[in-house]
């Protein structure tokens, strides 16, 4: 997979030679290139940024150094191009999936009040968005979207299980998870897991899984068709909460 991220702060994109990504991207499993837009300024002060027509506050990055930048990267490598911006739509496991099938990807990082609305209209395929807040620059969230694809590009995690069975990939949470020790603070791990027997330990899982859903996230329920075992433990559940 290619990724070509335009910033004007190539240097935040360091933090990604840490961790298992890391290793990917040693091992060319994904080829990431930061295109620095100032690289393109209008002038011999390295401007990429000037204020808005109409006043209002702070600065806008410019459309010439952005499109100049995302004009070095041929169409076929630029592949499909992403604007990261609070108003976009918002990010979640499926379209991180999605986006991990691409072969290549551009992901434009915006400044100060954003980037002029005309590359948007032109360049841009898709804004996503991390969430409802504003960051102050689209490179963090970047390299959250990075780190959530490269999870699903094979050879990045040495375990595909590890993404498999992550929270959202059959709509629920993932299930509490302990390890050693037995007991800490004098707080004990649930005994079935200790007892070697695959077959109830998985059950537990699942229904630990389910349980944890319904009191933190109700709302991902309403998209997951759950069998009569399942509603049963429900029911059993939310009588328990009215309680
Ligand atoms: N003034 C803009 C607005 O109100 O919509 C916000 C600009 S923000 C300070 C600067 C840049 O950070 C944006 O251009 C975008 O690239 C990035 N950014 C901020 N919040 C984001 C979010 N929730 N998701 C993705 N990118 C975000």
């Amino acid at each position: 997979m290619n990724i070509n991220i335009l910033t004007i702060f190539p240097e935040i994109f360091d933090a990604l030679n840490s961790g298992v990504i890391s290793k990917s991207l040693k091992n060319k499993i994904i080829c990431l290139k930061t295109f620095d837009i100032r690289k393109n300024a209008v002038n011999k002060h390295n401007q990429v940024d000037s204020k808005p027509y109409g006043g209002g506050e702070g600065m806008v990055l410019m459309a010439e150094p952005i499109v100049k930048t995302l004009k070095q990267i041929n169409k076929k490598k630029r592949g499909k191009v992403v604007y990261l911006s609070p108003q976009g739509i918002k990010l979640d496991q499926k379209k991180v999936v999605s986006l991990s099938n691409l072969k290549n990807i551009t992901i434009i990082c915006g400044r100060y009040e954003g980037i002029d609305q005309r590359v948007i209209d032109k360049y841009v395929d898709e804004e996503i968005s991390l969430g409802d807040f504003v960051l102050s620059g689209g490179e963090y969230a970047a390299l959250c979207l990075i780190d959530a694809i490269s999870r699903h590009v094979p050879g990045t995690l040495g375990n595909i299980d590890s993404y498999m069975k992550d929270t959202f990939s059959n709509g629920l949470l993932k299930g509490d998870v302990y390890t050693k020790p037995e007991k800490f603070e004098s707080m004990k791990v649930p005994e079935i897991l200790l007892s070697g027997n695959h077959q109830k330990i998985q059950l537990w899982k699942n229904e630990n899984s389910l349980i944890k859903t319904f009191l933190k996230r109700p709302d991902l329920l309403k998209g997951i068709k759950l069998t009569k075992k399942q509603k049963k433990l429900l029911e059993e559940w939310s009588s328990k909460a009215i309680l």
